[in-house]
């Protein structure tokens, strides 16, 4: 049996990934520190024979017992409003936590796939984003923290990958979404339903003429997948590239929840992207990858995972408390 490293493993998409991996018959060890993710996330997999859980901070030396073929680097605050609360840990996780899984995929000769993001090019000046553009991101600005230590994470991956020939694959993620996201994680998904749910106004930041491209879970997981067993080291964007504007967006939210909430206008955070699409024309070549699923499918999937979450998750409303994370 071939087993895995999944970092990340009780978030949002480390907990599909564990799915999927152990759905192949692989063996699945999942690592996370519970600092944005939810231990319910995976606890389905608890009694699971091919399945075990290690918490640990990856920021710190990883240790594995045995052989080890496949390492998944997905541990990261991924929401705006999360890595604005703990920047320095989304530092240390894009490029500690890095090194660190670089050094145990070299020491094991396992092949390390780690997940960066649409976020390296940063408020993009070429639209829709391909590969080959570098990206147009303000280091020393709130954002920063996340755009640089995925940039940099980029950077030492291919350094190990040329200098030390450990196999390694980058994704670029554009906005995923589906089941399991957490309530409250600010993501503009989780915002509006949690909002239409609880009978709020739904909050559009700036005028709402800023685009993104919604990709469903499962059709981001087939990809990584694909790409995880693919020869192809250099990044690899995956995503949905049927773009929307945030206005436009609400307002199709209000329809399918079928709520009669108004849309109410609150400040554009700073260096927010005003434009996000990919270009998946090198995936569809290499991987024979495109989404299947379409928006109003996903969404309503989605929709119904937060409608059947408890009332105390609903109205667990203010953002995660990370204090006991935060040394002073
Ligand atoms: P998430 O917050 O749901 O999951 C991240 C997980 O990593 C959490 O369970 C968290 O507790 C864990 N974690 C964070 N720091 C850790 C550390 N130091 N040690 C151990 N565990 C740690 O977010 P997600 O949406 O599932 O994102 C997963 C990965 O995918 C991230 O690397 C993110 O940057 C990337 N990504 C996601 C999206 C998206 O749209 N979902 C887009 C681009 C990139
Ligand atoms: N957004 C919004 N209202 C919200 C949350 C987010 O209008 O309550 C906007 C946000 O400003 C951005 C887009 O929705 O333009 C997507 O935000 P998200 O936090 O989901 O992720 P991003 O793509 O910015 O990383």
């Amino acid at each position: 049996m071939k087993k895995v490293l999944i970092t990340g493993a009780a978030g949002f998409l480390g907990s599909h990934l564990c799915d999927r991996f152990i759905a192949e018959g692989f063996y699945v060890i999942g690592m996370d520190n519970f600092i944005t993710g939810d231990k319910k996330n995976i606890s389905h997999l608890e009694n699971n024979a091919n399945f075990e859980f290690i918490k640990h901070d990856v920021t710190e030396f990883i240790s594995i017992e045995g052989d080890l073929d496949y390492v998944l680097h997905f541990a990261s605050p991924a929401s705006p409003i999360d890595y604005l609360k703990i920047p320095i840990q989304t530092l240390k996780v894009g490029s500690l936590g890095t090194h660190n899984l670089l050094g145990l995929a070299k020491a094991k000769n396992a092949r390390l796939l780690i997940a960066s993001t649409s976020e390296v090019y940063g408020d993009p000046l070429v639209h829709p984003q391909t590969e080959s553009y570098y990206g147009n991101v303000n280091t020393i600005g709130p954002r920063g923290v996340y755009d640089e230590a995925k940039r940099f994470q980029e950077s030492i991956t291919m350094a190990y990958h040329r200098f030390h020939g450990v196999e390694t694959r980058i994704v670029r993620i554009f906005n995923t979404y589906g089941p399991r996201m957490r309530l409250n994680d600010g993501r503009v998904i989780p915002a509006f339903m949690g909002q239409a749910l609880r009978g709020e106004d739904l909050t559009v930041f700036g005028d709402g003429m800023q685009t993104r491209s919604f990709c469903y879970v499962d059709d981001q997981v087939e990809g990584i997948f694909r790409l995880m067993f693919s020869d192809y080291a250099n990044p690899v964007n995956i995503g949905n590239p049927n773009e929307i504007t945030i206005k436009d967006f609400a307002e199709e939210i209000i329809k399918l929840t079928n709520t009669s909430q108004k849309i109410i206008y609150k400040e554009l955070p700073v260096d927010d992207p005003l434009q996000r699409q990919p270009d998946i024309t090198l995936a569809k070549k290499l991987l024979g990858w495109q989404p299947k699923v379409e928006r109003e499918e996903g969404m309503l999937k989605t929709f119904n995972y937060f409608k059947s979450l408890s009332d105390e998750d609903l109205y667990k409303s203010e953002h995660k408390d990370f204090s006991k994370h935060i040394k002073k």
